[in-house]
């Protein structure tokens, strides 16, 4: 009798040693895979982190070449703007009545010197009547006064109808 208690007070020790080591591995478990998920979820983040830090920095990089690029382009665009007006004003001269010799205009202007270059003009200079004002000029002074702008330069009107 007296040993089956103390054989059954023994069991209950075991068992409760078997109880408490179970517990301990079963805490120890629970600890290593949170431990376990907070590293991942550490790895995941910093990941995560970084790439945003990549995009951040290539967004930025990619806003300041905007604004880097953005005078160029502008004054690109002017550039472009400024020849297609010289183009335009090339074609408008082109059209312009063809120049003669100032004998032509002799007899039927006033006019003895070229505004531009104040010279006189002699017998045989090739010069450019303006056809709405009538004012004439040295066909190559007058042809780089109106490269620059398309009006008479005494009468400042315009060359031709708009
Ligand atoms: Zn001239
Ligand atoms: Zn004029």
């Amino acid at each position: 009798m007296e040993s089956s208690s103390l054989h059954s007070l023994f069991q209950l020790i075991l068992a409760f040693v078997l109880i408490g080591a179970f517990l301990v591995v079963v805490a120890l478990l629970f600890y290593e895979v949170f431990q376990w998920r907070q590293a991942i979820d550490n790895h995941n983040r910093s990941n995560l982190e970084a790439q945003m830090d990549i995009l951040e920095s290539q967004s930025s990089e990619h806003i300041e070449e905007i604004f880097l690029r953005l005078p160029e382009e502008l004054a690109g665009v002017y550039l472009e703007e400024q020849q297609k007006e010289r183009h335009q004003r090339e074609q408008t001269i082109r059209n312009l009545p063809p120049p003669l010799d100032y004998d032509t205009y002799k007899t039927t202007t006033s006019i003895t010197e070229c505004a531009i270059c104040l010279d006189e003009f002699g017998s045989g200079d090739l010069c450019r009547l303006l056809p709405l004002c009538k004012h004439i000029y040295h066909f190559e002074c007058i042809n780089q006064w109106l490269l620059e702008e398309l009006t008479c330069p005494i009468c400042r009107s315009p060359i031709v109808n708009p």
